[in-house]
């Protein structure tokens, strides 16, 4: 689950990351106000930056300065409201503008080969990371940090020097490779990126200027597996952007990919969900997504998995492959024959129920002319074959 800027600016201030203060606005008079707030704390600049889900705001013009409450409403009306990959910007974040002296990048990831959390660093800070991979990939420092030890100082500090960071900085920056690396745990986040990670300077009253390392932006993503784990953190999704197939597969409980295939899949358990997709492949078809309905799924969960295949215009035949065990076949069979009833589209559907009620569920399904099959092969070749004869 990917969160906006402003709440992964929260959890890394809670693990004691310099992040500079912040306010959330969602009008331009929230703009204002917030902005107005910044200039009377002493700040020449404030900086509006689009609260959206994707990256490269900066260049799309969704990060803007402004030197006045006033100038800091006009730029808001700019960035409210603007296109930003698609998506629609409905809340910005208004602070102090820093004076930026350097950018760094800073990050953690999961690295899976090793199992372990891996810190990256590089002094071309500010640019995409992905940028700097592809041209200079010599400009990216990595430490890997030790599961049972955790992240140790003295790698910190090496991947401070690897980007030419001396002291007095050194030691501020080992805190906060210290602190990802803990935000990261704490919030089972399978990435944590500041970027930029920011020499900026600071003018005192007496016109003494200091240099100072702080988190100008920060990207998080959260493990959706640990979000059990942490259900204070289900506060942060961000509906506005999250896609409805999404959502609703997560209020039926059911397990949904979307893919770009043709045939739309409606099985039991992963694993059968997986093999069901291969045999698709094998016999000359794609499926349009990976859906696992859940073992004991009833029949509005079968009826409203239905619905979400059925939404993607692109599924011409449907594979229904229900192995009973905890599952009910007769069950599966209903909420099938309900879905039909109400659906908005005709789509020619193979279904294959075994296991637990399969003879109740062929002689509803029969009754209701339903097209079935018996092996998993058969259904997945008559799938294509249907796919093929609704693309003519
Ligand atoms: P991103 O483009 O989505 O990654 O958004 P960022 O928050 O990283 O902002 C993009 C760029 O805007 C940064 O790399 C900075 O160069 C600039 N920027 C962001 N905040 C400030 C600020 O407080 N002061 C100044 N001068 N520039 C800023
Ligand atoms: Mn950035």
């Amino acid at each position: 689950m990917k969160i906006q800027e402003a709440d992964a600016k929260s959890l890394l201030l809670a693990q004691g990351l310099p992040v500079p203060p912040w306010k959330v606005a969602r009008t331009l008079a929230e703009v204002e106000a917030a902005a107005r707030i910044f200039f009377d704390g002493g700040a020449e600049r404030v900086v509006v930056k689009a609260q959206v889900l994707v990256g490269g705001r900066g260049k799309a013009g969704g990060v803007k300065l402004a030197g006045s409450p006033v100038e800091a409403a006009e730029v808001g009306s700019k960035i409210l409201g603007m296109d930003i990959k698609g998506i629609t910007v409905r809340k910005v974040l208004v602070g102090a503008a820093a004076e930026i002296v350097k950018e760094y990048y800073l990050g953690a990831i999961i690295d899976r080969a090793s199992r372990r959390i891996v810190l990256m660093a590089s002094s071309e800070g500010g640019v995409e990371i992905e940028e700097v991979a592809r041209q200079n990939p010599g400009a990216i420092h990595r430490v890997s940090a030790d599961p049972e030890l955790g992240l140790l100082a003295f790698q910190a500090r090496a991947l401070g020097l690897a980007i030419g960071l001396r002291d007095p900085l050194l030691n501020p920056f080992v805190a906060i490779a210290e602190g990802l690396y803990e935000a990261m745990k704490a919030n089972d986040a399978d990435l944590v990126e500041v970027n930029p990670l920011a020499i900026v300077a600071e003018t005192a009253a007496d016109g003494a200027t200091t240099h100072r390392l702080v988190c100008l932006d920060a990207k998080l993503t959260l493990d959706d597996s640990g979000l059990a784990r942490h259900p204070e953190l289900e506060a942060l999704r961000d509906l506005d952007e999250e896609d409805p197939t999404d959502a609703q597969a997560r209020r039926l409980g059911i397990n949904f990919i979307h893919l770009d295939g043709t045939i739309g899949c409606m099985v039991n358990g992963a694993g059968l969900a997986m093999t069901t997709m291969d045999l698709v492949k094998h016999y000359g078809g794609e499926p349009a997504n990976f859906l696992d309905v859940g073992g004991g799924a009833r029949r509005e969960t079968v009826r409203g998995a239905m619905e979400l295949i059925l939404a993607d215009p692109k599924v011409n035949a449907i594979l229904v492959n229900i192995f009973g065990g905890i599952t009910r076949g007769d069950e599966v069979a209903a909420g099938l024959i309900e879905a039909r009833a109400r659906q908005s589209r005709e789509v020619p559907m193979v279904v294959r129920i075994v296991g637990t009620n399969a003879a109740e569920a062929a002689r509803l399904l029969t009754e209701a002319r339903f097209e079935t099959a018996t092996s998993l092969d058969q259904a997945a070749e008559k799938a294509v074959a249907l796919a093929k004869g609704a693309a003519r």
